[in-house]
């Protein structure tokens, strides 16, 4: 089952959040008929984003990348209950060759933009440059740069041979204000020996194992449990709204020369018909 185990370790100086993610991962794959770089870049940015949403407390928290590179964007959204939701702007880079083997290739130069929404009228937003465009590296930085605390962060995905995806998950981890360096150096030097995380993540099978891989003999303790799901709360009622909410005159257009107008849902790909005539008098 999809988790985030939220966790203490080294006499609670230091927090753990570590996420198994594959059934959420699968749901996104599934809806968004995603090609194999696609689901690993949405893959790490919905597993980071359900993370986030637990370490932040915030009511929603987006995650965004938007590059100038030939995936162009990916975007995740959560509620504070981890239910996740998003996409990857273009999904279709096959003009650009058979020679994409990172996401770096796909994603540099581009941004981060995290946006945090705790109720108040203004969400909080922070923007960074990408380092890698690999997203956990990137998320590492952000950190740093805009909250000065050191941060580990580690996302995969695990595919077969044949493309399919066997495991997602990942980790942060962070240090608690006025932390020794030595614990700083030592979680470093652990977290350089997990190698290949998405390998491992499929090894351990579950967070728990993970957390103990990582500090058994260093005091976890684990505060906390919670579901993580691809869920998307859209409707028939709130995609009309939107479609709403394009140019009239443009709309209006559309709603004559066809007896049907169809809308996307663009962070789960339900697709909506609604009858001209009805559209035509909404905006009439
Ligand atoms: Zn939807």
């Amino acid at each position: 089952m999809d988790r985030i185990v939220t966790a203490l370790a080294y006499d609670k100086k230091v927090r753990v959040f570590i996420a198994l993610s594959t059934n959420t991962v699968n749901e996104a794959i599934r809806l968004h008929r995603l090609n194999l770089m696609s689901a690993m870049a949405l893959g790490r940015l919905l597993t980071v984003t359900a993370i986030m949403s637990y370490m932040t407390q915030s009511e929603s928290i987006a995650v965004q990348v938007s590059s100038e590179g030939p995936m162009k964007g990916v975007l995740a959204i959560s509620d504070e209950k981890g239910k996740v939701k998003g996409y990857v702007t273009n999904n279709d880079y096959t003009t650009y060759g058979e020679n994409i083997t990172s996401l770096g290739q796909l994603l540099m130069p581009g941004k981060l933009m995290i946006s945090r929404d705790f109720g108040l009228k203004e969400p909080y937003t922070g923007i960074t440059r990408l380092i890698t465009g690999e997203i956990a590296e990137d998320i590492a930085r952000y950190y740093m740069d805009s909250e000065q605390t050191p941060t580990a962060c580690a996302l995969g995905t695990y595919f077969d041979d044949k493309g399919k995806l066997l495991s997602a998950g990942g980790y942060i981890i962070q240090v608690l204000p006025g932390t020794e360096d030595r614990i700083l150096d030592e979680i470093e030097q652990r977290v350089s020996l997990t190698g290949n995380i998405s390998k491992l993540i499929y090894d351990l099978e579950t967070p728990e194992n993970l957390l103990n891989f990582l500090f058994s003999d260093r005091n976890p303790e684990i505060t906390g449990t919670h579901g993580i799901a691809f869920k998307c709360s859209c409707s028939k009622e709130k995609i009309l709204d939107k479609l709403l909410t394009i140019d009239k005159e443009q709309l209006n257009e559309v709603a004559k020369q066809q007896s049907t107008i169809e809308a996307v849902c663009p962070y789960c790909n339900s697709h909506y018909h609604y009858h001209s005539k009805d559209i035509l008098k909404i905006i009439e």
